[in-house]
Order: structure tokens, then C-alpha cells, then sequence
């Protein structure tokens, strides 16, 4: 019998080959965006994050586990939660574990998860939203969501061809927070007019900008505009702003990274009491 298809338990799965066709099917979900856009699946690495997704409503198509730690009692209940809600348990060995977490030191257990976005028309509809232009890297897109989670953002969008947010390393580099922040897509004119007919205000950030960020005014609803790693923010999303902000910096210092200076502008609008009210 097919390793693959034998069931040790019902409903659970033993895969021990690296070169099992299942293996293959979930390492190019880990590795390849087309495949993640083909299937509408991502995968996630470590317990925590599991118990993440199916707290906040995300289904778990599979949930991958070293047999020792399918032993334990945390491992074993969430393994039970995942089957009844109709997902598969696969059983693996550490090569496979190696293999779909891309890396020696593999986590014990591995999500794959049904990709899940905002609806585009939540973007500013409250409270305070983070927009990211164009943002190319995963680990800042990943360290931005896991700060916008701790701030209590209402939702970060992701402006015209970003990077992939349902990558490994944007997930691995959310440390769950992933599941916890709405995030939404939108080409720069459906951001301005999802933003518009919510009436919230944007406030840009740009090297050239004169006013310092700890004067703006940060009332919500908000949308605080950030800008590609590279270039910046566009001209159109810098004119579409209701005003441009600096983080000083020494004179000849080039610029802050894009996740450190996403972190000052979120606290610097936490400063204001109705931004603040989602952290209690
Ligand atoms: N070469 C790019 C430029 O000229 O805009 C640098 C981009 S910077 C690495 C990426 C983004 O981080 C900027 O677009 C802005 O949103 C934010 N940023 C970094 N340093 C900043 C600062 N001192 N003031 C305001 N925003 C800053």
C-alpha cells in the first residue's frame, strides 16, 4: 500500500518520504506563489500559529506533525480540532518537516491554511488602517502585521504588485499575527476610492515631507501611507494625501527600513485616545 494513502488512524495520514506525491504537492506550496494562487492555499509553521487560524475562523486544510510530537497532548487535541472540522492530519518524518519548512531546524508541526483576505471596502471604514505601497520584502511585510497586531490596527493594505503575503516568510516573520490582522489588496485607485467613500484621511510618509510625525493630527478614521522600500511612495499616492509626514533623522542619514518606520508612525498614532481604545 501507498504510504501515503494508508490510514494509521482514520483520518490521519503517515507520509515519511520526502519524494511522497503529497510531499511534492505541499512543498510547492511552500515554495512557488503560483502554486499558492492556484490552490488558494499557504502553509504556516508551529503549533501556536495553528491554534491561531482556527481561533480566528481561518480553515485548516491539513495539519502536518511529527509522529513523537502527535503524542503530546497540545499536539494531539489540535490534531482532533483540525479532523473534526474536516481537515486532514498527516504524520511525517523530520525530512519531510526539513523539506516543506525549507530550513535544518524544522518546527514539529506545519498549517496549511485556506488564504483569506479583507473585504477591499473595509479599507479606513474605521479606526486606524496601515497602507503599504508596493512592499517587496516579506519579513518587513511579516513585521509590520506582527506590529500592527500588538497596536490593534483595524487592517493593513497592500497597495498595487506587492510582495506575497501568503509566503512562508511573511507568515513566519508575522509570528501569528498574521490570522489577527484584516489584510486587504487593491490597485492605488480602488486604495483611494475604497478609502474615499469611507471618508478616511491619509497621511503619507515621504523623506521630502516638512511636517514632523509626532505634530500630525492622527483622529480616525486613517490610513497612514507607506512607502515601496525603494522608491517611496508614488507621486499619485503622495497628491492623493491629506498631508506628508517626516520621522526626523540626523542630516545625511538615508532613510529608516520601512517596518522600524511603519512601528513609530503606528505608536506615534496610538498617542491618540480613540486609536488607542482597541489595546484596552
Ligand atoms: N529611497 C526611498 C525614498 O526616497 O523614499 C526610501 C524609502 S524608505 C526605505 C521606505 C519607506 O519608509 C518610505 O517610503 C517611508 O514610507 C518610510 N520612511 C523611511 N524613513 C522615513 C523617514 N525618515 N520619514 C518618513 N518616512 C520614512
Amino acid at each position: 500500500m501507498n504510504e501515503a494513502e494508508e490510514e494509521w488512524r482514520p483520518g490521519f495520514h503517515r507520509v515519511t518520504s520526502p519524494s511522497n506525491p503529497i510531499v511534492k504537492q505541499l512543498s510547492a506550496l511552500s515554495a512557488k506563489k503560483k502554486e499558492r494562487d492556484r490552490t488558494g492555499l499557504f502553509l504556516g509553521e508551529g503549533l501556536k500559529l495553528v491554534r491561531d487560524a482556527l481561533e480566528t475562523g481561518f480553515r485548516v486544510h491539513d495539519f502536518i506533525a511529527s509522529a513523537d510530537s502527535l503524542q503530546e497532548g497540545a499536539v494531539a487535541d489540535t490534531a482532533a480540532a483540525v479532523k473534526g472540522a474536516g481537515g486532514r492530519v498527516l504524520s511525517v518524518s523530520r525530512p519531510v518537516l526539513e523539506k516543506l519548512s525549507r530550513r535544518d531546524n524544522p518546527h514539529s508541526v506545519i498549517g496549511v491554511f485556506e488564504q483569506r483576505l479583507a473585504p477591499r471596502k473595509e479599507i479606513g471604514r474605521e479606526g486606524l488602517w496601515i497602507g503599504l505601497d508596493r512592499i517587496r520584502d516579506p519579513g518587513n511585510l511579516g513585521t509590520i502585521l506582527r506590529t500592527a497586531d500588538a497596536a490593534g490596527v483595524a487592517g493593513v493594505a497592500l497597495i498595487g504588485e506587492c510582495c506575497d503575503p501568503f509566503s512562508l516568510e511573511t507568515v513566519r516573520a508575522s509570528m501569528g499575527s498574521f490570522f489577527h490582522v484584516p489584510l486587504a489588496t487593491a490597485d492605488e485607485a480602488a486604495f483611494l476610492a475604497a478609502a474615499n467613500a469611507n471618508s478616511a484621511r491619509l497621511l503619507g510618509t515621504h523623506l521630502s515631507a516638512t511636517e514632523d510625525f509626532r505634530e500630525a493630527d492622527y483622529t480616525p478614521p486613517l490610513v497612514l501611507v507607506m512607502g515601496n522600500e525603494r522608491q517611496g511612495l508614488t507621486d499619485a499616492l503622495a497628491e492623493a494625501c491629506d498631508g506628508l509626514l517626516r520621522i526626523p533623522m540626523r542630516e545625511g542619514a538615508d532613510s529608516l527600513n520601512l517596518a522600524v518606520a511603519t512601528g513609530l508612525m503606528i505608536y506615534e498614532a496610538l498617542k491618540h485616545p480613540q486609536n488607542a481604545a482597541a489595546l484596552g
